[in-house]
């Protein structure tokens, strides 16, 4: 059973249980969010670079609300 993930507000990074993201340490999720990327080497990744992210991770593409 996999727990729904919540997104990040401010980077969009996938979270369950975090209260605080490990990327940004914002504290502001949303569970309405589209699309699912998995970021292994942002170095080396052009939707990274477009995204606007530096630290490995699950990524929501869009956010809801
Ligand atoms: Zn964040």
């Amino acid at each position: 059973m996999v727990k729904k993930e919540k997104a990040c507000r401010t980077c969009k990074r996938l979270a369950t249980d975090e209260k605080t993201c490990a990327t940004c340490g914002g504290n502001k999720f949303t569970p309405l969010w589209k699309g699912r990327i998995i970021i292994i080497n942002p170095d080396k990744s052009e939707v990274a670079k477009k995204m606007g992210i530096t630290t490995p991770g699950r990524y929501a593409l869009q956010l809801g609300r």
